[in-house]
């Protein structure tokens, strides 16, 4: 369970991120949805811990992991992080991309990581490199490099932009049903409506860096907020 409160960041006096508050329950997936330069990755990089926030709290199952003056590193946080451009390492096989957050030398390791790419349909992939990958595989590889070590969270930036148009909705709902398997809680965020629809449990529409409505995807398309989150949905149907 992710819980943020009232999280503030400014970059030279400017607020860009101004009291966002938002919690996610494990096997949820909630979309931070809004335009371009409205604190969407911002605020992800602060619940990741690779920036720091002015004000607020982030807590994981309970547990206190940033606060103004109080921080725990990335990696300690019990959250896996999948970027638009998956960030594959070049130099290193699939399997030990896979692998690479994992504990060294256990049995389990090597285990994890077959299972995995099973559930992937990525079987026989392990000893390949991501340049052999095509666009789809190397997304399915990125998303089960994060999962691997079983985070409690998964944040994820615009994780399907790079990829071909025809293969989107099929690689979407692929990743939805494994994330539901795995009972992760997943904050996605998209500028993307189609894409918040079709994923979200809840949808917490952004603006300038603020959370103007949040709700049910359902709710939010039919009761919007005012005229322009009523715009922003307008080209789905
Ligand atoms: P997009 O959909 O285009 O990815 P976004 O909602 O993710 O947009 P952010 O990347 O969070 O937007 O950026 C929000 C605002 O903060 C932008 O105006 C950006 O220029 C500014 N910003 C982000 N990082 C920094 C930084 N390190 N220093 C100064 N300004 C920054
Ligand atoms: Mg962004």
């Amino acid at each position: 369970r992710l819980e943020v409160r009232d999280l503030v960041r400014r970059f030279d006096g400017r607020t860009v991120v101004d009291g966002v508050s938002l919690s996610i329950e494990s096997g949820q997936v909630t979309c931070l949805l809004g335009p371009s330069g409205c604190g969407k990755s911002t605020t992800l990089r602060m619940i990741a811990g690779v920036d720091m926030q002015d004000e607020g709290t982030i807590h994981v199952d309970g547990r206190l992991v940033c606060d103004t003056v109080f921080r725990v590193p990335p990696e300690r946080r019990s959250i896996g992080l999948m970027f638009q451009d998956f960030a594959l390492f070049p130099h290193l096989s699939v399997a030990e991309n896979i692998a690479f957050g994992l504990p060294r030398g256990s049995a389990a390791r090597d285990r994890r990581v077959d299972e995995l790419l099973e559930r992937v349909s990525l079987a026989g992939f392990a000893p390949k490199y991501p340049h052999e990958l095509s666009g789809g595989e190397q997304q399915r590889v990125a998303l089960v490099r994060a999962l691997a070590p079983n985070p409690r969270i998964l944040l994820m930036d615009e994780p399907f932009s790079g990829l071909d148009e025809r293969l989107r909705d099929d690689i979407r709902d692929d990743t939805l049903a494994l994330l539901k398997e795995e009972g992760t809680a997943v904050l996605l965020v998209t500028h993307e409506p189609h894409e918040a629809m079709r994923m979200a449990d809840e949808i917490a529409l952004m603006r300038a860096g603020r959370i103007v409505q949040s709700g049910a995807p359902y709710n939010i398309y039919n009761a919007p907020v005012d005229r322009a989150a009523a715009a922003f949905f307008s080209d789905i149907n």
